[in-house]
């Protein structure tokens, strides 16, 4: 149903929906109750470090104040372990909302952003909000030998014209969970003009396991077009604090600060933040399960017969060979919650987060 409103939105608002959980969370929470297995949004299942929450405990008397609206403490802990400037370094109320500044600081209703198919959902949201015009790459094909539903970084190197200002490119994907190595990059960023910054959202760095993939953040030096994009909400486990950061060229980061509101990061999040990198063997350890559980899954939904997509995150794109919408609804009515691929054209797909062991059994107990 579509109610006119008496004052139009503008031209680009026009072309959004309103994000779609798919699902009342809330409700499943109170009807399910503990044995609800949470795999749709990909948050870490041992949780935050125990040094994030102390540290949010200790800040938590302070809420009353505003927070330190450059966030210099946590931005000096990034810079020395990414090895970069302070000033290099802009934090975010989670990195989606540095994915649609950047849209907002670079694009317009002039230029263009390109982006590929089955890449990260916020891509052609900021796109939109900011009026450009969304040049969509095809992805690798379905049966591609390496790298099914990957991006095709020199098609997207084609799709460049002089009118483009952002490239968004995911490295591992979600939701393909797909990736690209250091050498596929360099060869791309090689191609790239230097009025077009190149956008690397690497949400799932921590995960990493494939020696071929460290990080784009090795390119900065080189390429001051280039902006890497990370964030505390999966491998830190602190999705619900919202906090994230961008590191790129003091130029490029200078820009963004203009248009970021002053106090974008909450007080409890910095806190937190600073706290979680501090403690790497918390993300050792997540790594570590995640790197063991994934594979049983994979070997688990195999023997039922269904494919998972390779990954080197924390999620599986199952590959039901059939519309998999009514296999999501009986997966929520029997307490598990997967991610609906619909939106993205994938109908055979479901999008499944590597849980605890518990949550895992419970999923391929409600597939069988
Ligand atoms: C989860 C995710 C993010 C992180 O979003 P936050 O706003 O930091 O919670 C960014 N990019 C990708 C590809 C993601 O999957």
């Amino acid at each position: 149903m579509t109610i006119a409103a008496t004052v139009p939105a503008n031209a680009a608002t026009r072309a959004l929906r309103a994000y779609d959980p798919g699902h009342d969370l809330p409700a499943l929470r109170e009807r399910f109750g503990a044995t609800l297995a949470e795999l749709g949004s990909n948050e870490n299942p041992l949780g935050p470090s125990p040094r994030a929450i102390a540290a949010i405990e200790a800040a938590l008397p302070e809420v009353f104040r505003y927070p330190d609206p450059s966030g210099g403490a946590l931005k000096s802990a990034l810079a020395r372990r990414l090895r970069v400037d302070v000033g290099q370094i802009v934090l975010g109320n989670g990195s989606h909302e540095l994915l649609m500044l950047i849209a907002q600081c670079f694009a317009d209703a002039s230029t263009s952003v390109v982006f590929s198919e089955f890449g990260f959902a916020v891509f052609p949201i900021a796109t939109a909000a900011a009026g450009a015009q969304a040049l969509r790459v095809p992805a690798l094909a379905r049966d591609h030998a390496n790298m099914p539903l990957g991006h095709d970084l020199d098609a997207m190197a084609q799709a460049i014209r002089a009118d483009t200002r952002v490239v968004y490119l995911a490295n591992p994907n979600n939701p393909t969970g797909t990736w690209f190595g250091d050498a596929a990059l360099e060869n791309f960023l090689a191609r790239v003009p230097e009025s077009t910054l190149v956008v690397v959202d690497e949400a799932y760095h921590e995960f990493v396991d494939d020696t071929a993939l460290t990080s784009a953040l090795r390119f900065l030096p080189k390429y001051p077009n280039l902006l890497v994009t990370r964030t505390f909400s999966k491998a830190h486990g602190l999705a619900g604090l919202r906090i994230g950061y961008a590191a790129s060229s003091i130029e490029i980061i200078n820009i963004i600060e203009r248009l970021r509101e002053s106090f974008n990061v909450n007080s409890l999040a910095l806190a937190a933040a600073q706290a979680a990198l501090d403690d790497p063997d918390h993300v050792a350890r997540s790594k570590a399960f995640n790197l063991a559980e994934r594979s049983w899954l994979a070997t688990q939904l195999s023997s039922r017969g269904l494919r998972a997509l390779p990954s080197q995150t924390n999620f599986v794109l199952v590959d039901f060979a059939r519309d998999a919408a009514p296999i999501e609804h009986s997966l929520f009515e029997r307490g598990v919650i997967a991610r609906p691929m619909g939106g993205y054209g994938l109908d055979q797909f479901l999008r499944i987060s590597v849980g605890s062991r518990a949550e895992n059994e419970r999923l391929l107990a409600a597939l069988s």
